[in-house]
């Protein structure tokens, strides 16, 4: 049987390991006689999952004592009205919001913060076509924004900031809001450095309908009263992300991942394999002369690697091939075209290799 391997950007690969204890606990999780899907949130059983979830959540990223650490809904683009709604009631209305506009994602967000707040730019990667992350000296800040928000990995566009913006000299002491959800796990992060952090599961911790918050204590509190009680982080803090019913499978799930990413070593031995993994592929993109990614050197994501076929009449047959391979999901974002391979935590090296296998193959026959 041919190996599979999963490129795909969200829903995307989890780990082999996670997947079978899942199936193994399907009916009859820890001889409870019930699957975790059939679970009352509040009895012993899932309480002791979600107890363990954010235990070694918290330990895998050296999540500091005055940040609460929430499981929601309502995925990533959620977080774009959710966060304002949490955070503008710090100043008084109408508040500025400062964004560093990397991409398709920043674009989402500038778009749905604008229905609450006065919306300031301060930095556009688009005349570059969204393929560097703006220099941190171009950034025009507002003196009193309510905070500054940054995608710290552009999930479309296949850049990443390698670096984390310092709150006290680059932000004028307002707090940074980071969007990682398609790289929340894969590197070593200073929690400290931002006010707050928010994820959609699906990409590199686990299933979709799970979306986190970290979020530190003093910017609790704050909420509109527009804002919704059960995306209140104050009130979801409150109740241990139990204010209404969170998505238990979804949770249970990343737990199992969270497990896996400890057994791998945790977070500096995963960032380890992501830069090897994203190193051979660029090495090989940048050698060829068949492919190209288009993003500057020193912002590529070490999770999506977009490239495209010089000759893009090829596409079609590229993908099917690719298909036939095993090499699932590689098509590029409609937005961008070309092809796009997501290299997540759980896409192992042999998966890259097999990656780069077929595409020098595909190259010479095509040549
Ligand atoms: C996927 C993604 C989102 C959107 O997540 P949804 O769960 O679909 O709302 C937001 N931001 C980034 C960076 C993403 O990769």
């Amino acid at each position: 049987m041919t190996t599979i391997y999963n490129f795909s950007a969200g829903p995307a690969v989890l780990p082999k390991e996670v997947l079978q204890q899942a199936a193994d606990e399907m009916l009859n999780w820890h001889d409870s006689g019930m699957s975790v899907m059939e679970m009352s949130h509040r009895g012993p059983e899932f309480m002791s999952i979600i107890a363990a979830a954010q235990k070694d959540l918290r330990e895998l990223l050296n999540v500091p004592e005055n940040y609460k650490i929430l499981f929601l809904q309502g995925g990533g683009l959620g977080e774009n009205a959710i966060v304002p709604m949490n955070l503008l009631g710090r100043k008084p209305q109408p508040a500025v919001v400062d964004f560093i506009h990397t991409g398709s994602w920043t674009g989402k967000s500038i778009k749905e913060a604008q229905k609450y707040a006065q919306v300031n730019i301060a930095a556009s990667g688009e005349s570059s076509g969204f393929t560097r992350v703006p220099s941190r000296d171009s950034w025009k800040l507002t003196q009193d924004a309510a905070y500054v928000h940054l995608c710290t990995n552009e999930t479309i566009d296949g850049i990443e900031y390698q670096f984390t913006p310092d709150v006290t000299v680059e932000t004028n002491g307002a707090p940074i809001v980071a969007d990682m959800s398609s790289h929340i796990l894969s590197r070593v992060i200073d929690v400290s450095k931002y006010g707050v952090i928010f994820a959609g599961a699906q990409k590199n911790i686990g299933p979709a309908g799970l979306t986190i918050v970290i979020v530190r204590d003093d910017l609790l509190g704050h909420a509109l009263p527009i804002c919704p009680s059960a995306f209140n982080w104050s009130i979801v803090a409150e109740n241990d992300s139990m204010y209404n019913t969170p998505p238990t499978y979804a949770i249970y799930i990343a737990g199992l991942v969270f497990q896996w990413l400890k057994q791998q070593g945790g977070i500096a031995a995963m960032e380890q394999k992501n830069i090897g993994k994203s190193a051979l592929l660029y090495a090989y993109l940048d050698a060829s002369d068949f492919y190209e990614n288009r993003v500057a050197k020193d912002c590529r994501s070490r999770m999506n690697v977009p490239f495209f076929l010089k000759d893009e009449t090829l596409n079609t047959a590229f993908l099917a091939a690719a298909k036939e391979r095993g090499l699932l999901q590689i098509k590029g974002h409609k937005s961008v075209g070309g092809m796009r391979a997501s290299i997540y935590n759980a896409m192992p090296i042999e998966g890259v290799k097999a990656l780069i296998a077929f595409m020098q193959e595909f190259a010479s026959a095509h040549a």
